[in-house]
């Protein structure tokens, strides 16, 4: 049986690639091909360019009100077609549909929300200089890519494209190649809601097709998710005309836990923080450090709710909570650090191996997985694995485990758990970390900026900052009186 071909979507319809390169996309719960994707050639992606431009020239110059009126037909577009939608991202990514169901379309849909509101309240600014007076002016920058990693493919793109859009740029979206419906959904619906064509292009491909948007001279600003190593590339691309960029990259983020914390609501943290999307959430609390005095009574909660209340399976059964990772590949390399983890001296007190559950036998599932008895210097409490594996480290003052949270070159998120307010917040103060939560984890609402410290990020996504990230200040000064000149 041949498969459906998905091909890119330019200046509103989709556009044959001539190269005749295509690659397959699985679902990653029954390791089936389900449909080719055709990649985007040169002269597809300068066409790509071409369309911006005309898409830029003509929503630019439409009031911030008349942009943000199609902005809030596609949100309503979305909430419509969230089931369709949702079963779209499971069969992409193979993450739970109870996840997606309520989390992927909405948060996407709420950022897109929030900035339509918001980019008709922007305003410049005057000011008196004596007689005279300048006034400065909220520009857009024009096209900006947009690329996407493969844990959140719908809600990147409307977390990327919602900002750029409604501060009036042009974005050509790349999303990542292993899941690249999404982001082609949300071109259509931004069409059938009136949006003008070539405003949002949708291109195909892996790091050729990204290194050709970050180095192309009519982009003026990238905004990229992903791995920190791809984000140095990115850029180092973006350098060849300055473009400007904001980088959302990995972590390996802490989480808390005091001795006066309640116990049961910082294991549901904890878990949430690991096994949520099977721990492919970039703000994972992946290092999770438990004062001595609550270690056991966080760890037999821990094992005993691991062990009864994650159902593993196919993704599209409500009841599953835990899906399959994106590939086999990356299912082996998270079992590979699953195996350091035990050769460098940590004990598994749950998990630690593969999956094969009954209704998706061919999915590439890893139990979620907790490792005991680690020490701050071991693989995986210092990298990234991107997998549903936590480990748990046990501390004995405040001091200590500030030190030790901050020992990381990355600093995406934090959080601590602590009945003691003051203490919570001096914590969290000290923490080298962008995006913090206190007695909570992992809530990203579209008003909060999120974007990491160190080499987690550049830049910021959501909230009113990041509207003004894809704006450019334009200062008019007015003489009002006689121009006083020596010549
Ligand atoms: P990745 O870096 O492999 O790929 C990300 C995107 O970059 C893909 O679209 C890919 O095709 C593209 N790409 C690859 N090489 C490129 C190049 N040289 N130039 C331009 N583009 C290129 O990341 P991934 O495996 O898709 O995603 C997982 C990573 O993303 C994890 O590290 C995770 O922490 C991070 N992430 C971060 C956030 C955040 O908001 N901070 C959110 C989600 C994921």
């Amino acid at each position: 049986m041949s498969l459906p071909v998905l091909q890119n979507f330019i200046h509103g319809k989709f556009v044959a690639s001539q190269s005749g390169n295509s690659f397959a996309v699985k679902n990653p719960a029954s390791d089936e091909d389900i449909y080719l994707v055709e990649e985007a050639d040169d002269a597809l992606l300068q066409q790509a360019i071409e369309s911006a431009k005309q898409g830029f020239a003509q929503w630019s110059k439409m009031t911030p009100i008349e942009r943000s009126r199609i902005l809030l037909k596609a949100v309503a577009l979305l909430r419509e077609r969230n089931d369709e939608l949702a079963r779209i991202e499971v069969q992409d990514t193979g993450k739970p549909i109870q996840e997606a169901d309520c989390v992927d379309i909405e948060t996407g849909a709420d950022v897109i929300e929030y900035f339509a509101g918001l980019a008709p309240a922007q305003l410049g600014s005057q000011q008196a200089v004596g007689e005279d007076f300048f006034y400065t002016r909220r520009e857009p920058l024009g096209i900006c890519a947009g690329i996407g990693a493969w844990n959140y493919p719908l809600q990147i793109a409307c977390w990327k494209s919602g900002p750029a859009l409604a501060a009036g740029n042009a974005m050509i979206f790349k999303p990542s190649e292993e899941t690249p419906m999404g982001a082609i959904k949300l071109a259509q619906i931004f069409i059938e809601a009136g949006m003008p064509k070539g405003v949002f292009n949708v291109v195909h491909g892996a790091a050729r097709v990204g290194q050709w948007l970050t180095t192309h001279n009519d982009i003026e600003k990238v905004s990229f998710t992903g791995e920190v190593g791809t984000g140095k590339k990115v850029m180092q691309s973006a350098s060849t005309n300055l473009k400007e960029v904001t980088m959302e990259l990995g972590g390996k983020s802490p989480l808390i836990v005091f001795d006066d914390a309640d116990v049961s609501q910082a294991v549901s943290a904890a878990m949430l923080g690991n096994f949520y999307t099977q721990g492919e959430i970039c703000t994972n609390c992946t290092r999770v450090y438990v004062h001595r005095d609550v270690y056991v009574a966080f760890l037999d909660e821990l094992k005993t709710r691991t062990e009864n209340n994650v159902i593993a399976g196919d993704p599209l059964d409500p009841k599953v909570n835990l899906g399959a990772l994106i590939s086999k590949k990356h299912q082996q390399l998270v079992l590979e650090y699953i195996e350091k983890g035990k050769l460098e001296g940590a004990n598994v007190l749950t998990g630690g191996h593969a999956l094969s559950p009954e209704s998706a036998p061919n999915g590439y599932f890893v139990a979620p997985t907790v490792f005991i008895d680690c020490t701050d210097d071991m693989s995986i409490v210092k990298e990234e694995i991107f997998g549903p594996v936590m480990s748990v480290l046990v501390f004995d003052n405040e001091d200590e485990v500030i030190k030790r949270a901050n020992n990381t070159e990355l600093g995406l998120a934090a959080g601590v758990f602590s009945r003691d307010i003051q203490r919570a917040h001096r914590v969290i103060h000290q923490l080298q970390a962008g995006i913090c939560w206190i007695n909570a984890y992992g809530n990203s609402p579209a008003e909060m900026p999120v974007g990491g410290y160190k080499q987690s990020g550049v830049g910021r996504e959501n909230g009113v900052e990041t509207l003004n990230s894809y704006t450019q200040t334009k200062s008019v000064y007015v003489g009002m009186s006689q121009i006083e000149s020596p010549f």
